[in-house]
């Protein structure tokens, strides 16, 4: 059987160790004669499930008591809206970082229910670079600050959450983050946040999932007319089981949530993240072949965008890398070039090889 190294930005590879557990109990889950895909989300079985995949997160984030936590569907998309019209609460701007693609489309979308003003634009540098703190413009009146911690398109990556500004009411304005690609890489003080989103397609599992983490205290003054599939309230009061929920990608988030627990949990696969991106940019910054335009401060542990010298060589850089066992690196159309997402169930071994392809590559071609 072949398993390649799969540098797509997601879906992305899992680990395999996942893999081969959900195949293992695919057709009969713990003695069940059914797949879990098959059974109730009401069964005592998938409730274990659940409950078990929410307590590994919450001990691997250390997820505050006063946090709920929400296996939601609709994708990070929905999640600009939802978190908006969760956290407007009456109020008419909210405050949004533009540091790349994602967040352009957040702003975007946000923009249909609110004022956007936009805190520091990344636009001007075609988003390589975060604009210093010093430039920041919050307003006085948002109610709440949404950042996208790591763009997946670009590469960049806040590697600390922004301070939000304090308020009228005395306290920090409420802080929103879409954490599709970045969530558990690195460990996080959840307490700093209000809101965490994160599609689960990267570091979570398969697609069809959406993770939100969310400070309860946003849970009480709703607005009348939020429809309920949109509430936080309504997916926290039950329990996620609103509606039926993703039964076989909340599974699997919950085993990779167990593998994660038996490499070391968050803290432990950090040190690999960072070693895994230190030996990959530099690769590329020693190489006069290869380019990656963000500025290092900022550069994304997770999505490496590069370029090659000579875009013609693209076509065959990728079937080469191709026939070599690595998978899926073209870059995203908006960037072009090269992009190679290396979340947590890449192996080092796979960025040691993407490595010694890439100066073979450029041995044979530059
Ligand atoms: N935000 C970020 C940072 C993403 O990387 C993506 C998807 N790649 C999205 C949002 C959109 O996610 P979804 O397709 O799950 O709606």
């Amino acid at each position: 059987m072949k398993r390649a190294y799969n540098f797509s930005a997601g879906p992305a590879m899992l680990p395999n160790e996942v893999m081969e557990r959900a195949r293992d109990e695919f057709l009969d889950f713990r003695d069940t004669g059914m797949s879990v895909m098959e059974i109730s989300h009401r069964s005592k079985e998938f409730i274990a499930v659940a409950e078990q995949a929410e307590a590994d997160l919450r001990e691997l984030l250390a997820i505050p008591d006063n946090y709920k936590v929400l296996f939601l569907q609709g994708g990070a998309s929905l999640q600009y809206s939802m978190s908006a019209l969760n956290l407007l609460k009456g109020g008419k701007k909210a405050d949004f970082f533009r540091t790349g693609a994602w967040s352009d489309k957040a702003i975007k979308e946000v923009a249909h229910l609110c004022e956007v003003n936009i805190v520091a634009d990344g636009k001007a540098s075609s988003y390589t670079d975060i604009p210093a703190r010093e430039d920041w413009k919050f307003s006085d009146d948002a109610a709440f600050v949404h950042f996208c911690p790591n763009e997946t398109i670009h590469g960049v990556e806040f590697q600390q959450p922004p301070e939000t500004p304090v308020g009228k009411d005395g306290k920090r304005k409420p802080l929103v983050a879409d954490m599709s690609s970045c969530i558990l890489s690195r460990p996080i003080d959840v307490s700093k946040y209000d809101v965490i989103y994160a599609g689960a397609q990267k570091n979570i599992g398969p697609s069809g999932l959406t993770v939100v983490i969310v400070r309860d205290d946003h849970l009480d003054n709703l607005p009348d007319n939020l429809p309920r599939m949109l509430s936080y309230r309504a997916h926290a009061d039950g329990d996620s089981m609103f509606n039926t929920p993703p039964t076989y990608p909340w599974y699997l988030a919950g085993l990779v949530f167990d593998w994660l627990k038996q490499q070391g949990g968050v803290e432990a696969i950090e040190k690999v993240n960072i070693r895994k991106a230190e030996k990959l940019y530099a690769a590329i910054d020693a190489s006069d072949f290869y380019t990656n335009p963000v500025a290092p401060a900022v550069r994304s542990r997770m999505n490496l965008p590069f370029t090659l010298k000579d875009p013609e060589l693209d076509a065959v850089f990728l079937k080469e890398a191709e026939q070599a066992g690595l998978t899926s690196l073209k870059g995203h159309r908006s960037v072009g070039g090269m992009r190679a997402s290396i979340y947590n169930a890449m192996p080092e071994a796979g960025v040691d090889a993407l490595i010694a392809f890439m100066q073979e590559f450029e041995k044979s071609h530059g």
